[in-house]
C-alpha cells in the first residue's frame, strides 16, 4: 500500500511539533524527507510505514548490541519490579559497578551517571581539585559534550560560591592543540605549569574517525607523569566498543580517569566515570556530583545485562571484519561509478567524504566533508534503506551481520 505509506509519514511530518535533539536531526534534514521510526530490531530500523533501514548510526549511539536486545530489555523489566530508590545505594548499583570494573580491567572505582557530558565535566573538576591547577589540554576535532551545565550552575542558588568558582573558567582555560602531535603537547607542558589535565578521545571518533599514531597515547601518558598531570581518556565511543577494556586495553595505556557512555548499557541512558582510587576517593569532599536519575535500577540492570552479553561473546573481531568488508565494498562501488569518494578511518568507525583535505584535520589528511554532495549521497542511501550518519562517519556495530552488509552494498 504505497499510498498509505506515504500518507502516514507525510502526515506526521506536516504536523510534528516535537523537535528531535541531537545530531541525528541534521541527518533527517540532510536526507530530505523526514523518517519517523517506529521500532528497531538488531541492525534494522523500521519507520511508521514499515520500511526497513540498515542502521549505520547504530554503533555510534548506545545501540552497539543492536536494537532491542532481548536480554537487556528483559533484565530492565525484571529488575524494575524491585522499584527504584533515590538518595541511597541500591545493591544492583554495586553489582553493576563490580562487573564494570572487572570488565574494564584497570580502574579501581566507578561512578555511574546519565550522560557522557556530565561524566566528562566531573572528571575535569576532579583533575582541578587534585592538582590545584586550572587549565586543560584539549585537541582539535575532539568532542566531549554539549554546553548544557554551565549556565544552569551560574543561576542556581544552592551551589556554594567556591564550587561556582571552579566552573568559572571557560575556553581561555585550555590549550588547543592538534590531535596526534605529541611535540605540541610536550612544548605546551614545558612552557606552562598550570595544566590540570590532558583530555583526549584515544581514538578520535565523533567529529572524524582518526586512529592515534603509534605510541601517541604512551607518549601522552609519559608526559602527564612527568608533569604531574591527570590523563583523562574520553571513552564514550571507544569504551566496550574497541575491546572489553576499551582503548585503554587496545593500546595498553592506563589513564588516571576515563569516561564511558553509549555502548555500556545496550541502549539505556547510563554513563560512567572510572579511575584510580586516589582521584575517585576525592568525591564527597571538594568535588561532588549528583543527578536525579543517576544509577537508577533500570540503568544498572541494563549495564549488567549488556556487559554480560559482551563478556560472553566478545564481538570485536566480528565488528572489525564487517567494517573491513563494508569499507572495501564502498570503495569498490565508488570506483565502479567513478564517485570521487574517500574512505578513511578504522573498521568500527570510518569516514565517507568528498572534497579536499580538511584544514582542521590536515595532520591526518582527512578529507573535508562536502556537505552538499554528502547530502545527495545520504538521501540516496536513505531512500534505498541505509540509514547513515549526518557528517559522513559510519559506525559498525556488533549487530551488523553479513546479510545486512550485503543488502547495504547492493
Ligand atoms: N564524548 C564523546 C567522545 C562523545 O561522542 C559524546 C557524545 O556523542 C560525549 C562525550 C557526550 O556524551 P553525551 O551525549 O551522553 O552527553
Amino acid at each position: 500500500q504505497p499510498q498509505a505509506v506515504r500518507t502516514r509519514t507525510a502526515e506526521l511530518r506536516d504536523h510534528a511539533r516535537t523537535l528531535t535533539p541531537g545530531g541525528v536531526h541534521s541527518n533527517v534534514r540532510l536526507a530530505g524527507p523526514s523518517v519517523f521510526f517506529e521500532r528497531g530490531e538488531g541492525a534494522w530500523l523500521y519507520d511508521v510505514d514499515g520500511n526497513g533501514y540498515v542502521d549505520y548510526l547504530l554503533g555510534q549511539g548506545p545501540n552497539f548490541l543492536g536494537h532491542a536486545s532481548t536480554r537487556v530489555n528483559d533484565a530492565v523489566a525484571r529488575e524494575s519490579r524491585r522499584g527504584t530508590i533515590f538518595g541511597g545505594q541500591h545493591v544492583l548499583e554495586n553489582e553493576a559497578g563490580e562487573l564494570f570494573l572487572d570488565t574494564v580491567g584497570w580502574a579501581e572505582r566507578v561512578r555511574f551517571g546519565l550522560t557522557g557530558t556530565e561524566a566528562d565535566q566531573v572528571a575535569l573538576r576532579l583533575a582541578r581539585a587534585a592538582t590545584g591547577r586550572t587549565k586543560f589540554v584539549r585537541f582539535e576535532g575532539t568532542y566531549h559534550g554539549w554546553l548544557d551545565n554551565v549556565l544552569v550552575t551560574a543561576v542556581d542558588g544552592k551551589t556554594a560560591p567556591a564550587s561556582k568558582g571552579q566552573l568559572a573558567h571557560h575556553l581561555d582555560d585550555t590549550y588547543f592543540l592538534p590531535f596526534n602531535d605529541v611535540d605540541a603537547v610536550a612544548a605546551t607542558l614545558s612552557a606552562h605549569d598550570d595544566v590540570a589535565a590532558v583530555i583526549v578521545e584515544p581514538v578520535m571518533c565523533n567529529s572524524a574517525a582518526i586512529m592515534p599514531r603509534d605510541g601517541y597515547l604512551q607518549q601522552l601518558r609519559r608526559l602527564c607523569d612527568r608533569h604531574g598531570i591527570v590523563l583523562i581518556f574520553d571513552e564514550v565511543i571507544t569504551g566496550f566498543r574497541l575491546a572489553l577494556g576499551g582503548a585503554a586495553e587496545r593500546f595498553g595505556v592506563t589513564p588516571d580517569l576515563a569516561v564511558y557512555g553509549k555502548a555500556m548499557a545496550g541502549g539505556w541512558p547510563v554513563s560512567a566515570l572510572a579511575g584510580s582510587a586516589a582521584l575517585m576517593d576525592m568525591f564527597g569532599g571538594e568535588v561532588n556530583h549528583s543527578g536525579t536519575f543517576n544509577s537508577s535500577v533500570p540503568a544498572c540492570a541494563a549495564v549488567i545485562a549488556a556487559l554480560t552479553t559482551l563478556r560472553e561473546d566478545p564481538p570485536y573481531t566480528r565488528v572489525e571484519d564487517h567494517g573491513m568488508k563494508l569499507m572495501a565494498g564502498i570503495r569498490e562501488l565508488a570506483l565502479r561509478y567513478d564517485v570521487p569518494m574517500r574512505i578513511q578511518g578504522l573498521p568500527m568507525a570510518f569516514h565517507v567524504s568528498f572534497g579536499d583535505p580538511s584544514p582542521i584535520h590536515d595532520h591526518s589528511g582527512l578529507a573535508r566533508l562536502d556537505l552538499t554532495r554528502y547530502a545527495a549521497f545520504a538521501q540516496n542511501l536513505v531512500s534505498h534503506g541505509v540509514w547513515v550518519a549526518p557528517r559522513g562517519i559510519w559506525y559498525v556495530s556488533s549487530a551488523h551481520g553479513d546479510r545486512e552488509l550485503a543488502a547495504a552494498l547492493e
